[in-house]
């Protein structure tokens, strides 16, 4: 008989833990990405056993075990820009193999020499120093370091509504709850947060645009008070915490304060880079060059694990004659550099920035529409094809229908039964807290759209029951 010692359950999912021969064995059953799992043993996700896993995946949608097709409304973690299996991304990284799978990063590659070339035609101007990482997380804790040794300065600020990663420094820098189990001791010091620009619920409780943007004033005020502060990180446009975009005023003067101080703006764009928000990159909707800018996901269209950590040719000098403390064996690798090239001359093919822009018209009023039908809908956002819609049990109050707390012990979200529901009804959508991010792959449809939208109509009636009377 199995001796469950925990039960919890998050959407869709099963999880057990037990005690097996004095080792703690999970197990997971449920539908995971689609397709029906049967039990993963000793092992978080990745491990998969048994024959009843499986997944297909095409253009826009994925499809489970079952032959059921979903369509993918947040691009899996709003990532795959482009859809699913883009076949000049898998072609290239099929010619890759058989070129050059893998060389140390001391080797100069001609792959190498062909993003970089690609990647000063798309990035900020000025930006054109490149360090390859394996993800969004580590491109961010090079950027800490670039910030820290060039500065000569330790502190990093941050806001509260931000995302940055899961390592020490990041998860350090990530002001959403995900840092609390690492608090105090799993995580760089010298991190401060900000308060976050959510001109829909001001943390400052102002009112644009009588607020005179304060809370980017206050930035300032913490530059001054806190001395010592190597870099301000920032999402252009947060992205999981929100899809909250700031006024037209808040880029401009954060880069004009950064420079008074001498700190160096971090903007991390590892969810709205790539033609997300309807330009290659969020910062250039402000004309706002960065001193560093990190992104991943969509550079491979999230075919490869590659993040980049771009910076200018003066900061990157002083790397000429300083050792510069970081790197890996997987730095650079070919493989993941290979499919970069190619998602990007996909994404110039497609002209994805413009279709970006052109979808988020035709999405917008359909979900502003949704908002005149549905109480539990609070907000309505978004900028190109990347939209946040944030629920709430009162629109006076705009109080939402779970906390943060509830997140973290495990609590059963009201979002997460939306999500539940359109997923029975064929669609996928990334739900976080009290809103969903929707963010399908770009090639997406106007009837796939439609469709997307009606499941969202059926299923927001769960949460509109549960507003306050
Ligand atoms: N920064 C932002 C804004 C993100 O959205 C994410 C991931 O979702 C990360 C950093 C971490 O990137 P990765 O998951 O590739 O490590």
């Amino acid at each position: 008989m199995q001796q469950f010692t925990s039960v919890r359950t998050i959407p869709m999912l099963r999880i057990t833990t037990e005690k097996k021969r004095g080792k703690t064995v999970m197990s997971v059953e449920g539908r995971l990405a689609g397709a029906w799992v049967g039990t993963l043993e000793q092992c978080w996700r990745e491990r998969v056993q048994g024959e009843k896993f499986s997944v297909d995946l095409c253009g826009v949608s994925f499809i489970d075990a079952a032959g059921k097709r979903y369509l993918d409304f947040s691009a899996q973690l709003m990532c795959v820009t482009l859809g699913h299996k883009n076949k000049a991304v898998i072609q290239a990284i099929q010619d890759q193999a058989r070129d050059l799978p893998y060389v140390g990063p001391a080797w100069a590659t001609t792959i190498r020499a062909e993003l970089t070339k690609r990647l000063v035609e798309v990035l900020p101007r000025g930006l054109d120093k490149f360090f390859f990482t394996t993800s969004g997380t580590d491109a961010n804790e090079a950027a800490f370091k670039i910030a820290r040794m060039v500065t000569g300065k330790t502190k990093i600020i941050s806001r509260y509504r931000s995302y940055h990663g899961s390592t020490m420094g990041s998860i350090a820098a990530t002001g959403d709850p995900r840092r609390w189990a690492m608090e105090p001791a799993g995580k760089i010091p010298g991190v401060i947060f900000a308060p976050e620009v959510n001109c829909y619920k001001c943390p400052l409780l102002h009112e644009y645009p009588g607020c005179g943007i304060a809370c980017v004033e206050y930035l300032e005020h913490m530059i001054a008070n806190e001395s010592d502060v190597a870099a301000v990180i920032v999402e252009p446009v947060v992205g999981t915490n929100g899809v909250l975009i700031p006024p037209k005023e808040y880029l401009p003067r954060l880069r004009e304060i950064c420079n008074r101080h001498e700190v160096l703006l971090i903007a991390d764009e590892v969810m709205t880079g790539w033609c997300r928000t309807g330009k290659w990159f969020a910062v250039d909707h402000w004309n706002v060059v960065p001193d560093i800018l990190t992104t991943a996901k969509g550079i491979t269209n999230a075919a490869m694990p590659l993040g980049l950590c771009a910076t200018t040719e003066k900061i990157a000098s002083y790397f000429d004659d300083h050792f510069f403390s970081h790197g890996h064996t997987y730095e650079a690798h070919p493989m993941t550099l290979a499919p970069a090239v190619a998602a990007i001359a996909e994404m110039k093919r497609l002209n994805l920035a413009a279709r970006a822009v052109e979808l988020g018209a035709y999405i917008g009023p359909k979900l502003n529409e949704l908002k005149q039908r549905h109480p539990s809908i609070g907000e309505v956002r978004g900028i190109g094809m990347f939209w946040g819609v944030e629920l709430v049990r009162n629109r006076k109050t705009k109080a939402p229908f779970n906390t943060m707390k509830d997140k973290v012990a495990g609590t059963p979200m009201l979002v997460d039964k939306v999500a539940a529901r359109m997923m029975s009804n064929g669609v996928y959508l990334q739900a976080w807290m009290s809103h969903f991010v929707i963010a399908p792959p770009l090639i997406v449809t106007q009837s796939e759209i439609d469709q997307g939208v009606a499941a969202f109509d059926e299923a927001l009636s769960i949460a509109d029951q549960e507003v306050d009377a």
